[in-house]
Parts: structure tokens; C-alpha cells; sequence
């Protein structure tokens, strides 16, 4: 049993998540515009954020800006109408963990809210690998956050994940489905391209220059692999 708050101004989809949400035995705040989605999750303890983008204030982006720059750490799935992989990655960018393009199923969506729940409840016996270096910035995946020479950025769970599976295997390839598997299990099977756009975000995070990688590079037809020299 979790506590969810939905960020959601369609009435009719906010109804029907907090429905099936409670069937499941969480229980849910819902908020209509991203100020109270804000304000919800400082009331009360929150164990997982359902985000939409188009709110009638401010955006869900900036929704998520705000948690996670105010040190929430709890899994942000965003609930987009946009398909664009501009999009994703933006979400991803600011701190987003997940997100799942309207329409969805509702079963792919309760997946992806209880893989979220289950490794957000992992007891922290990692920390020692937790903090390394990758150039100029500071990697900590407990606190998920990066520090560059000018400030901190927040990383997402997945982009965590990410970074602990590559630095574990530092200087070798890595498969995508070996990411897939490991960090998404075998019950929830996301779009082939979702690995690539946490990539995508976490090179803008870690890189120089991300159109250049110099850390994080593509094993063609392979997966990742983190090199640290
Ligand atoms: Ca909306």
C-alpha cells in the first residue's frame, strides 16, 4: 500500500486512476492543477507522484522542477499526451523517473507504478558504490543527484539505475536488454526506445558536451558502456 498523488485536470481520467488505485489498496490525493499537486506532496508523505504535463497553471515539468529541487525523492511517473521523444527526455531531464504516453493501459500503468514502488523500497545496502566520479562531476545515487561545476542536478530512479548497472561493469559494454531486464524486470516490456532516451537525458546531465560523449558512449549494436579516463 502506497500513497499516491495524481497531478491529473481531466476529471474523468483522475477519477477512473484514483478508482483502480484504491482497488489496489493505495490510497490517493488527487490534485487538479500543479500548484495543489505542489502543495499535496508537501502535506503529506507521498510515496509516488502520477504527473500529467498540460495543467492549467504551471506545467508538470515545472511541477516536477519544484519536488525534486525542494530534495523529494520519490518516484515521478508522467502521465504525457505528447508522444515526442523531446518531450520524454525533458521529463526525464528535470527529475521524472517514468512516463507513460496517454493513452495507456491500465494494467501497463499499474506495472509500472508497483516496479517503481518495489525498487523505491529498496533498503539502501548499496551506498558504498554509490558515490563516484565521472569527470568534473560528482555522482551520488543515493541523494540521486549530480554535481557540476555549476550546481546540482536532480537524476531520475531509472537514470540512477542507469549509472549504477554501467559504472558496476566500468570500461565494458553493456547490453540494452541486460538494462531492460535488470532495472524494468521481466513483468513491465517499455518501448525499445526507452533506455536510449534516459541515455539521451543523462548525457546532457553528465557530459560536456553530450553530442560528443565522452563518458557514457554507444556500444554499436551492443548497449552502454562507462568509460571513466
Ligand atoms: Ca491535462
Amino acid at each position: 500500500m502506497a500513497h499516491i498523488v495524481i497531478v491529473e485536470d481531466e476529471p474523468d481520467l483522475a477519477a477512473g486512476l484514483r478508482d483502480n488505485l484504491e482497488f489496489e489498496k493505495h490510497t490517493v490525493v488527487h490534485a487538479a492543477t500543479g500548484q495543489e499537486g505542489v502543495e499535496a506532496v508537501s502535506k503529506q508523505e507521498t510515496d509516488l507522484v502520477l504527473l500529467d504535463i498540460m495543467l492549467p497553471d504551471i506545467d508538470g515539468f515545472e511541477v516536477c522542477r519544484r519536488l525534486r529541487a525542494s530534495g523529494y525523492t520519490m518516484p515521478i511517473i508522467i502521465l504525457s499526451a505528447k508522444g515526442q521523444e523531446l518531450d520524454k527526455v525533458r521529463g526525464l531531464e528535470l527529475g521524472a523517473d517514468d512516463y507513460v504516453t496517454k493513452p495507456f493501459g491500465l494494467r501497463e500503468l499499474l506495472a509500472r507504478i508497483n516496479a517503481a514502488l518495489r525498487r523505491a523500497d529498496r533498503p539502501e545496502t548499496e551506498t558504498l558504490r554509490s558515490q563516484f566520479t565521472i569527470g568534473e562531476r560528482r555522482i551520488d545515487l543515493v541523494r540521486q543527484k549530480v554535481e557540476t561545476p555549476d550546481g546540482e542536478l536532480p537524476l531520475g530512479y531509472y537514470e540512477s539505475e542507469i549509472l549504477r548497472i554501467l559504472h558496476e561493469h566500468v570500461g565494458e559494454a553493456v547490453p540494452r536488454n541486460e538494462l531492460l531486464t535488470r532495472i524494468w524486470g521481466t513483468a513491465v516490456f517499455p518501448a525499445d526506445r526507452t533506455v536510449d532516451n534516459h541515455i539521451v537525458s543523462l548525457r546532457r546531465k553528465i557530459e560536456p558536451n553530450p553530442k560528443e560523449p565522452r563518458f557514457i558512449l554507444t556500444a554499436h549494436a551492443v548497449g552502454y558502456k562507462l568509460v571513466l579516463s
